[in-house]
């Protein structure tokens, strides 16, 4: 029988240098982009519930502008079925909210999806809200920094969670949201016969209307957040060496340093 997984990923830039420019906002164009990372491993998680559990189908999930279809053809390449694009120019400058409410609204068209799998977070924007808000929108049980999938059938899913001391199991009836960390699997790499098809796959394109989705309750005029400007973080200085002949005499020394800059 199988089940129906949708797997979200986002294009984001491959690079860890990028500049802010002058309106305050960081300046990817140019830049090598790519699938996030962290996406990688909920599409391997997903390939290997299809060969757990035989009759299932992987879709992938892009909301973005027209260049997001590499990263859904990537994940075709890895081994997915299908692949959507959502992608309207009311989507731009969507923030988590508007942006869970467009994955969301996806999620639903497709009608019969038992599982949802996120990447722990994106290595650009970093929130890390996605799989919860998504879960909530959706009214379906939601859990994150997911590192193993214990059991799975048609009907639940159990899951170990990773915790500051270890890991809790939960088992969560489907349909469910679950954000995964990549301490889960070790990605594959896509073979040439997965290129092949991923170049000749159709991705479906959905708009704001082919969701049902009022074009105030997405973009900037659905969100709640503005990003009004950012910065880098500033260079480290060099540092300050504290010499002293014994440990008594370096801890004088300490002292007198943090006197003499006043913060003590
Ligand atoms: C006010 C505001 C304005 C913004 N304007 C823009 C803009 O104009 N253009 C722009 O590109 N970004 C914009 N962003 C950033 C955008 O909202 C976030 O990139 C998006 O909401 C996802 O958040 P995140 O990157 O923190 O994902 P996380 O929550 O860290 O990601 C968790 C998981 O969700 C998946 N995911 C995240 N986003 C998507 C997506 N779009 N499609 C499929 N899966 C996804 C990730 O791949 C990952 O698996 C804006 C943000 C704010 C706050």
């Amino acid at each position: 029988m199988g089940i129906h997984i949708a797997v979200c990923v986002k294009r984001t830039p491959s690079s860890t240098t990028v500049a802010i420019g002058g309106d305050g906002k960081v300046q990817t164009a140019g830049l090598p982009h790519g699938i996030n990372p962290f996406d990688e491993y909920a599409v391997e998680e997903a390939i290997r519930i299809t060969e757990k559990l035989p009759g299932s189908k992987v879709t992938i999930l892009s909301a973005g502008a027209a260049e997001s279809e590499e990263v859904v053809k990537a994940a075709l390449a890895l081994g997915a079925d299908e692949g959507v694009l959502l992608t309207d120019p009311a989507f731009d400058g969507s923030d988590t909210i508007a942006t869970s409410r467009i994955l969301a609204a996806a999620v639903e068209k497709l009608a019969d999806v038992k599982l949802v799998l996120f990447g722990k977070q994106t290595n650009d924007g970093e929130s890390g809200h996605m799989t919860a808000l998504v879960g909530a929108r959706m009214k379906r049980p939601s859990v994150v920094a997911v590192r193993k999938i214990t059991a799975i059938d048609e009907t639940s899913i159990t899951v170990e969670r990773m915790t500051e001391d270890g890991a809790d199991t939960l088992k969560l009836a489907l349909p469910a949201v679950v954000g995964v960390t990549k301490e889960i699997n070790e990605p594959r790499l896509p073979s040439l016969k997965g290129k092949m098809k991923a170049k000749k796959a159709v991705v479906a394109k959905w708009s704001a209307s082919d969701l049902a989705l009022d074009p105030s309750s997405v973009g900037t005029a659905g969100s709640r957040t503005a990003v009004v400007t950012m910065e880098p973080v500033p260079a480290r200085g060099s540092g300050l060496r504290i010499e002293g002949d014994s440990p008594e005499e370096q801890a004088k020394n300490l002292v007198a340093k943090l006197k003499e800059a006043k913060f003590i």
